[in-house]
């Protein structure tokens, strides 16, 4: 049986923080990455607003600076996905995609969430070149030109109003004739007179060339016409699944997924599991929350591990 301090289960900036603070404290951690080490990080652009970096920086450089600084402490990597983990008694038993099993005496889970795309053929290879799923990441980038969201909830109205600051017109693009939003961000769109709201309408195709998205084919979903329009940029706000199925019910979570934490702590409802990253917060989403959350994950093991060894 291989026994660790602590394994840290999934790979972003919450994930990489809680291993530089884990090595240094010379818990030796073991990081299962996942298949696409980074997280939602490594497939943006540049980053402009994680601090310490005046000109910005490359979203995957910055992730693989973070693994690099991981591993000088000694943070142990391996690239596979977790299958299951045994939550009921410790050491936690941790099964693994390419077939081993290790025990950890504490889990630190930071496996993000990913936002929702629409599934057209080729949305994730125009990411960063037009297609965002973050207006705060990228938004700045749209100053003074045409773009687009779509989705109906408060996702979409809070990104379609962040991005009236920089675009010139700003369309909000939703399926049905009623926004599910709550009402004060439905309030707000209406009273935005940059923003137009095109209902019963979905995103039929993306049009691009070398230069990234150039326009849209809209379908009206009550009348079945398409038609085409200019566009600059289109924003996904239909929506983020918290990757938490691997707990198999193991953990607590809230009605959408996301694992509860404690009190602005990391704890979770499992004593010695604690949680950070987007996996456990819907609501600010940003790199350096995340990272700042990895940092309270590692020193909340450490001091669990301390008082439990
Ligand atoms: P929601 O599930 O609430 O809304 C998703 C929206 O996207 C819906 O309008 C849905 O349409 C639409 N949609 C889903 N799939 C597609 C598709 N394939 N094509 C076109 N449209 C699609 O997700 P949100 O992320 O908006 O919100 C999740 C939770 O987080 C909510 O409880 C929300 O209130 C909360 N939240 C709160 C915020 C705040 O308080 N500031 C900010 C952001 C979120 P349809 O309506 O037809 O189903």
């Amino acid at each position: 049986m291989t026994l660790r301090n602590v394994i840290i289960v999934g790979s972003g900036p919450a994930g990489y923080t809680a291993a530089i603070y884990s090595s240094r404290a010379n818990l030796e951690p073991l990081m299962i990455e996942g298949h696409e080490p980074g997280g939602q990080l490594t497939t943006t652009t540049d980053v402009e607003n994680f601090p310490g970096f005046p000109e910005g920086v490359m979203g995957p450089d910055l992730m693989s600076n973070m693994k690099n600084q991981a591993a000088r402490f000694g943070t142990q990597f391996l690239s596979t996905k977790v299958t299951s983990l045994d939550l009921s008694k410790r050491p936690f038993k941790v099964s693994l995609e390419n077939g081993e099993e290790y025990f950890a005496k504490a889990l630190i889970i930071s496996t993000g969430a990913s936002a929702k795309y629409l599934g057209l053929p080729n949305e994730k290879s125009l990411i960063g070149r037009g297609v965002s799923a973050c207006a705060t990441c990228d938004g700045f980038f749209y100053r003074g030109k045409q773009v687009y969201v779509v989705g109906g909830g408060d996702t979409a109205l809070e990104e379609a109003t962040f991005l009236t600051r920089f675009a010139e017109k700003v369309t909000l693009l939703h399926r049905r004739d009623s926004f599910r939003a709550s009402k004060p961000m439905q309030k707000k769109v209406f009273d935005n007179p940059k923003i137009e709201v095109v209902w019963n309408t979905e995103v039929n195709e993306i049009l691009a060339n070398d230069g990234g998205v150039y326009g849209l084919k809209l379908k009206n979903t009550q009348s079945g016409e398409v038609r085409e329009v200019k566009a600059d940029g289109l924003f996904m706000g239909i929506g983020h699944e918290p990757n938490t199925k691997f707990l198999n019910g193991q953990l607590e979570l809230d009605e959408h997924g996301y694992i509860k934490t404690k009190n602005g702590h990391p704890d979770t409802s499992v004593e010695g599991v604690f949680a950070c990253g987007d996996v456990q917060d819907p609501y600010y989403r940003q790199a350096i929350s995340a990272a700042g959350s990895g940092c309270m994950a590692a020193i909340r093991s450490e001091r669990f591990l301390e008082e439990n060894h």
